[in-house]
């Protein structure tokens, strides 16, 4: 059984509102069994409304409609759909009786153009919008439902999920059921993770497997179709083991997780703390960790340490390693990490520094060369990266490389 989500309105297809509803109206969707093959998006004109409604109805046997039911003239949606479907428009009295009475509890007197909002399509079945004006309604047509709801969000969530949901598991059954599972990777590219799982993407199990770049990260998303929940669960489940071993280390965490979060519950766990000294990103590293809450745990101390006399200064790296080896160097990082380490008291302390760009390269330092320290009680890690891309992307990469390298931390010293 296959869906169809239209979505109306001049400023969805003029750019200045995201089209929200339709992928909310997705997700519930699949999560009543209900697949949807295709998404529209029209402005608020009769010919193109007229025909994306058409060619739905042609294609598919669900369908959800949602804008251009309010009181003003470019809400056409009721008239047109009575047009294409070649019914009259009729005025309902349960639906004018309850726009009459939202005005009544608020003490207004109803404007006339609130009454265009009682009219709907003759046969249509009223969709009851719990706090709004703007009525929706359901109607069948050769065994398809259509349901035409007000392009508001909130408006359109209630609805959804008080009517709509309830009436489509009524009269279509619970369908298939659907379970997704995403795995989160750094460090390997699309590609790359294509060769590597090219077999198990091919097998025909009723399992879809879709890539979702999201730099710096790769998303492979894993979803079943089924009968039951335990059925797609446990394939699911079984599929995305496969893939994550694999892909081994590179998968860093799955569904909601993030990187900052894996670290930051790596730091607690283990009892450690650490503090940052950064250079080329700015307060990047310390920024994406703090954004979990509670890391004041683990973090204890960042410096932005952007010029050379603050190197100096706070971390303590040695004037003539400066002048040796320059402000980018792994001398340096490593000089920083260890310095930042004692100045911050903490069992960790990461340096980092490099040429972000677009200016400063020279041949033998371009810009993207980045190195990153770690240091904890026993040695230093130096690491050196040429990372391709603008100033805000290498920022980035070093910004995720750093937060990948205590990660990776904790998985070696899981395996001396
Ligand atoms: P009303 O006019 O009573 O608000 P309506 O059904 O006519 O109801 P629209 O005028 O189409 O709704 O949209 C109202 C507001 O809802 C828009 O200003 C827009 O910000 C938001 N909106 C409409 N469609 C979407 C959508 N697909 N995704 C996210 N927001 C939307
Ligand atoms: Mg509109």
């Amino acid at each position: 059984m296959y869906a169809e989500i239209i979505a109306i309105g001049n400023e969805l297809i003029s750019g200045s509102v995201m089209d929200t509803n339709s992928s909310f109206l997705a997700e519930r969707l699949i999560s009543v069994g209900i697949e949807v093959r295709w998404m529209t998006s029209v402005g608020d004109n009769e010919p193109d409304i007229k025909e994306s409604l058409k060619s739905a109805l042609n294609r598919a046997e669900v369908i959800l409609v949602t804008g251009g039911l309010g009181p003003t003239h470019d809400d056409i949606t009721a008239c047109v759909v009575a047009k294409t479907l070649k019914r009259k428009l009729i005025q309902n009295e349960q639906a004018l009786n309850w726009i009459k009475k939202l005005f009544d509890s608020a003490g207004l007197s109803m404007p006339p153009n609130n009454e265009k909002q009682a009219m709907i399509p003759e046969g249509a079945e009223l969709i009851h919008n719990p706090i709004g004006t703007a009525c929706g309604f359901m109607i069948r047509e050769n065994g398809r439902l259509s349901f035409f709801l007000p392009g508001v969000p909130r408006e359109m969530v209630r609805m959804t999920d008080e009517s709509v949901l309830p009436i489509l598991k009524r009269e279509k059954g619970e369908g298939f059921r659907f379970k997704t599972e995403t795995l989160k990777v750094f460090g390997l590219g699309e590609s790359r993770i294509a060769e590597l799982i090219k077999d198990i993407v091919e097998r025909d199990e009723g399992i879809r497997i879709g890539f979702l770049p999201n730099f710096p990260e790769n998303y492979i998303k894993i979803t079943a179709k089924g009968k039951n929940d335990n059925e797609v669960c446990s394939k699911v489940s079984e599929v995305a083991d496969e893939i994550a071993k694999r892909l081994g280390d590179y998968v860093f965490g799955k569904d909601g997780q993030t990187i900052e979060g894996v670290v930051g519950d790596l730091l607690r766990s283990n009892g450690d703390t650490i503090a940052l000294a950064e250079s080329c990103t700015g307060g990047l590293i310390s920024r994406r960790l703090t954004d979990i809450p509670g890391s004041s745990d683990y973090l204890k101390r960042a410096v932005v340490a952007y010029d050379n006399q603050t190197k100096i200064d706070l971390l303590h790296v040695p004037k003539r390693m400066l002048d040796e080896f320059g402000a980018v160097s792994g001398e340096v990082a490593k000089k920083m990490a260890e310095g930042i380490r004692e100045y911050g008291k903490t069992t960790l302390g990461l340096g980092v520094t490099g040429i972000a760009g677009p200016g400063g390269g020279t041949p033998e330092k371009p810009v993207g060369l980045i190195f990153i320290s770690l240091s904890d009680s026993k040695e230093t890690i130096v690491k050196s990266y040429n990372f391709p891309g603008d100033r805000a992307q290498v920022r980035l990469l070093t910004s995720q490389s750093a937060l990948d390298l205590i990660r990776r931390y904790y998985l070696w010293m899981d395996t001396i």
